[in-house]
């Protein structure tokens, strides 16, 4: 790796100002473990980095209203150990929990997870699910992306040169007393420090009374060349009887709405049947945190 420039700005005003003066060659830095592995492999050569670490308002969880906002520079340590995170978003926290190692998770950022739009990214599938909007800050102004429109393809992003992503605003699914809970889960060849060989997530929202699902949000990752939400499973699940049998009508035929694809880490085959696992254990626990008891057969 050859010798680069390094800024640390005490704001974002002062990020933005450097971004906007020194150009393409400059990239943001979060927590790194992206961008310094990259650049180590030659697949980026930054000329400088700006990192964004000493910048207070991009950290931290607080509610505004209905929502939650997540500042970027959220490290995976600090999600997990939130509380408001952990009571309202538990399909986040299953998430952050299976990422990397310890040492990784106390840099890397939930931030540079969705800026680095890997197809196996984590925290994709939940911010997905939880229907998540990406605020975007350049010299030029704000605005937001919803995070169904973020992702364009692997490492593609629909956030435009020169713009930092400042936080996450997730509205929060147990708002007005609604009855939601979400799970999710990944599969990988080692428990810990691996990419997922798939990952899904599942939101579950049940009508008043507890004996329907009004709503389903469900995504999976490594199943295309972006995270996807299964939008026929989801279909199949809305008014449907909170049951292991509903779950496994809606993950019939869910590899058709998906391009997977064999790769030197799995077979194709071996991932469709696995969404299908996924959906029904995700499901499941979703259900099961709501208090309902079921079992699955997967
Ligand atoms: C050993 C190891 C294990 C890993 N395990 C996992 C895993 O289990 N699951 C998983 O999903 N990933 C994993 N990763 C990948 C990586 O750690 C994650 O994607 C992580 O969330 C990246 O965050 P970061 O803060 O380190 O990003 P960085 O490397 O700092 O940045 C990544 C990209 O995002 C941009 N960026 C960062 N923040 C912003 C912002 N606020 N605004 C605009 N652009 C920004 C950067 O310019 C860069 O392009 C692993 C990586 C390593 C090295």
């Amino acid at each position: 790796m050859k010798d680069v420039d390094y800024f640390k700005p005490a704001s974002l005003a002062e990020a933005l100002e450097l971004k906007r003066g020194l150009g393409e060659g400059a990239v943001f830095l979060a927590g790194g473990t992206d961008v310094m592995v990259r650049s180590r492999q030659n697949k980026i050569a930054p000329q400088a980095l700006i990192s964004l670490r000493g910048i207070a308002e991009l950290r931290g969880a607080r509610l505004e209203g209905e929502s939650l906002l997540l500042g970027a520079a959220t490290t995976l340590s600090g999600i997990l150990a939130d509380p408001l995170i952990a009571q309202h978003l538990p399909v986040l926290t299953d998430a952050a929990r299976v990422m990397g190692s310890t040492q990784m998770r106390n840099v890397a950022t939930v931030g540079g997870n969705v800026m680095s739009a890997a197809p196996s990214g984590d925290t994709l599938c939940p911010l997905l699910c939880l229907e998540a909007v990406c605020h975007l800050v350049s010299p030029e102004g704000a605005r937001q992306v919803p995070m169904h429109e973020m992702f364009l393809g692997p490492r593609r992003t629909a956030a435009r040169p020169g713009e930092v992503l400042t936080h996450l605003a997730i509205p929060l699914p147990t708002a007005g007393g609604q009855a939601s809970a979400g799970a999710f889960l990944k599969l990988s060849r080692r428990a810990a420090l691996d990419l997922a060989l798939i990952n899904l997530a599942a939101q579950l929202w049940l009508n008043p009374d507890g004996t329907r699902i009004e709503k389903a949000r469900l995504a999976a990752g490594v199943v295309g060349p972006t995270p996807l939400r299964l939008t026929e499973a989801e279909e199949a699940l809305t008014g449907a009887l909170p049951t292991a049998a509903s779950l496994e009508r809606a993950a019939q035929g869910l590899g058709n709405s998906c391009s997977i694809r064999d790769s030197h880490r799995c077979a194709a085959w071996y991932r469709e049947e696995m969404l299908r696992v996924l959906l029904l254990r995700a499901g499941a626990l979703a259900l099961q945190r709501l208090g309902l008891s079921l079992e699955v057969a997967a």
